[in-house]
């Protein structure tokens, strides 16, 4: 497997990184997650403008302007020109000694690595999940690779049956640890704002500009956790995740278990429509 290190193209068993990288030490770096469909990549500008946002908001300087071509580089070593796949890119602080202060002159590290990836038509397994407390920091829109407390809740998850955690902050749900959240009620769409206590989603994105296009009426208003009783349908979002309508959040459950609701299987199918010609209005 080929991966691409600054500027060479490695295996990834000899691909090093110093142990004195700051994203080692103080996971000191940002990346992105996106998908080529159909020899392009969905919504790949969206990715690499929020790329750009989020080294700007860690103040870390990276020359954005060669990264197409590297990823062209990365893409035709690993055969992976046409195909269906997932890119992956990490931009960190790179290597120094060990002090908070950020080093002067230091040059970042950059990993990308991609891999034969195919998403399926539409996601129309749902899924379940359960809430956790967001005890997670209050920079949330920054896609940072400090996960650690989004793995440790989607660890508690997984080791209890469910597929997501959603985190609920201060009594309101915020988002999964890989997903942002929607609910429906009386055919209201609803999702936390993009503020700094969740990611802004660019598939988060994509599905309120198909709510606009074909009016479905939203709100970017959180739901409070005592209110998910009285909600029709949820759902997940994300670049792998597609749209994921949630069978059951805790105790309560949606749609007998075991279908998407009306509105979450409409914007999957319009969804679906647009990942075959991925233009919106
Ligand atoms: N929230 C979090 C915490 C995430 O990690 C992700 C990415 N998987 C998302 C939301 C969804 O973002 P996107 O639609 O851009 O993949």
């Amino acid at each position: 497997e080929k991966v691409l290190l600054n500027d060479a193209i490695l295996n990834a068993s000899e691909a090093k990184v110093s142990v004195f990288d700051r994203g080692f030490l103080f996971g000191d770096g940002v990346y992105e997650v996106m998908v080529q469909l159909d020899n392009r990549f969905f919504f790949g500008k969206e990715h690499l403008d929020r790329l750009e946002s989020s080294l700007k908001k860690v103040r870390l300087s990276f020359e954005l302007s060669t990264l197409p071509q590297k990823i062209d580089r990365l893409l035709d070593a690993t055969g992976l020109t046409t195909e269906d796949c997932l890119l992956y890119i990490q931009v960190t602080r790179g290597t120094a000694p060990r002090k908070h202060a950020f080093p002067k002159d230091t040059a970042p590290t950059l990993l990308m690595y991609a891999v034969p990836f195919v998403l399926p038509e539409v996601n129309n397994k749902p899924v379940s999940a359960v809430t956790r407390p967001d005890f997670r920091w209050h920079r949330c829109d920054i896609k940072m690779t400090s996960l650690l407390g989004n793995v440790m809740a989607n660890d508690f998850a997984i080791q209890n049956g469910h597929y997501e955690a959603i985190f609920n902050r201060d009594g309101k749900m915020t988002e999964g640890t890989h997903s942002n959240l929607f609910f429906v009620n009386e055919g209201m769409v609803f999702t936390h704002p993009a503020d700094e206590h969740i990611l802004n989603g660019i598939t988060r994105e994509i599905v309120l500009q198909l709510c606009r296009d074909n009016n479905i009426p939203y709100r970017e208003e959180a739901i409070a956790f005592e209110r998910i009783n009285a909600m029709d349908e949820a759902f997940l979002t994300g670049t792998t995740t597609q749209i994921a309508a949630i069978r059951q959040i805790d105790d309560h459950t949606f749609y007998h278990r075991v279908e998407p609701g009306p509105v979450t299987k409409k914007l999957q199918q319009l969804f679906f429509e647009l990942k075959k010609n991925p233009i919106l209005h």
